[in-house]
């Protein structure tokens, strides 16, 4: 682990990043033992450390969600409360947690739900992602 890792890790994140700037949604998978991730990782807990980036369909149903009062510090600074996280479960099971985007909602999310993963390019050129509507 350690430095190599750290520098995989901001590497990775810079890829998943890139990838959102162009409406791709990518994450990874173990070339040794064929799981997949996401977020993106970079060493499986089989051991492997050989991981391929592969597309993600970015649509799924809405798993969970939750309105949060109170963000956490880091949060906080960026987001007005209250705000909305959900869990989708991607068509291929995989599963992210996310802000919901509460503009794009007709009503009250609701758990089945068909929704996607879609890019947000914030006030300061950074890329998010956010659940919403399908
Ligand atoms: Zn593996």
């Amino acid at each position: 682990m350690g430095l190599v890792y750290d520098k995989r890790m901001t590497a990775g994140l810079r890829k998943f990043i890139d990838g959102l700037r162009e409406g791709k949604f990518l994450s990874t998978k173990c070339k040794k033992c064929g799981k997949a991730f996401m977020p993106p990782r970079f060493g499986c807990p089989c051991g492997g450390t050989d991981l391929e980036w592969f597309d993600v369909k970015p649509e799924g149903e809405l798993y969970s969600w939750s309105v949060v009062h109170m963000a956490p510090e880091a949060i906080a600074r960026k987001t007005n409360v209250p705000y909305v996280v959900g869990v989708i479960r991607f068509d291929d099971g995989l599963m992210l947690v996310g802000h919901i985007d509460q503009a794009k909602l007709r009503s009250k999310p609701k758990v089945g739900m068909r929704v996607k993963v879609s890019p947000k390019e914030l006030d300061n050129g950074d890329f998010i992602y956010t659940i919403q509507p399908a």
